[in-house]
């Protein structure tokens, strides 16, 4: 703004026209993407280290990011050891059973995964939810061929209202604006405010979830036949998206699969 200010001033008018005109033909030409670096350079999501491009990270930050690659059981996303091929089911699996049909991950809930996670969830920052809508779109590929329908776990509403936002919807809308399925916010409601699970086993926790969702009577006949895919930001042990998925399946969903950015695995498992 200075420079136009100098120039109107300056020279005679119609050098600054001139001026102006090729100022906005180069905004013109080099569109949206020329305008968002002038407002906000394009900084790393993690570190906040200048970047080349947007909706990234820097190559530091990519390299702490344990992906979960295949070959993956179906049933729980966990990594298999080595691929036997064809659908692979772990003996975790085995021995018992999700409610869900097949959960995936994007990655092993580690330290750059956490903070970015952190952002989305407490510090008001949604500046990662492209890339988060990239990497579920990448991940949970296998299970969206399946899918009719996306929902995000529901919060609580007075956890709603702290908040102002549900992290698990964000990253909701994200994939469905990439896959062009449609995400139903409405399916599935938080009948009651749970404690923290932090620290809890798998069983106390599965158990102070029991009967945390409901299907609206509303909407029970969206969700009969239906096969439903529950996003979430992080699997812990698995209670809150297995409490979502009885619920679901009680209304009589089809098939209830689960897609998340992060894990906690055994890799994981220190202070999920
Ligand atoms: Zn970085």
């Amino acid at each position: 703004m200075d420079q136009v200010g100098e120039r109107t001033g300056a020279g005679p008018a119609g050098a600054t026209d001139r001026w102006l005109r090729h100022a906005i033909g180069k905004l013109a030409r080099a569109g949206a993407g020329y305008l968002a670096d002038l407002v906000v350079p394009p900084v790393c999501l993690a570190c906040r280290k200048p970047l080349g491009v947007h909706d990234s990270l820097c190559a530091d930050c990519w390299r702490e990011i344990d992906f979960i690659r295949p070959p993956v059981c179906d049933r729980l996303g966990i990594p298999m050891p080595f691929d036997i091929g064809g659908v692979m089911i772990s003996a975790q699996a085995a021995a018992d059973p999700p409610v869900y049909d097949r959960a995936r991950a994007v990655a092993h809930f580690g330290s750059v995964v956490r903070d970015l996670v952190h952002q989305l969830k407490y510090a008001d920052r949604h500046d990662a939810r492209r890339l988060f809508g990239r990497w579920l779109l990448d991940a949970g590929l296998p299970l969206l061929q399946d899918t009719d329908v996306i929902l995000a776990v529901p919060l609580n509403r007075w956890r709603l209202l702290e908040r102002r936002f549900n992290q698990a919807a964000i990253l909701a809308a994200e994939l469905s604006a990439l896959s062009q399925i449609p995400a139903d916010p409405l399916l599935l409601v938080r009948s009651r405010r749970t404690p923290s699970q932090v620290g809890r086993t798998r069983d106390q926790r599965r158990r102070s979830m029991a009967g945390a969702f409901t299907v609206p009577a509303s909407r029970r006949t969206a969700v009969a036949g239906r096969n439903i895919l529950l996003v979430d930001d992080v699997i812990t042990t698995g209670a809150t998206v297995e409490a979502c998925a009885r619920a679901l399946k009680s209304a009589g969903a089809a098939r209830v699969d689960v897609l998340a950015l992060a894990l906690v695995t055994d890799r994981t498992r220190i202070n999920p």
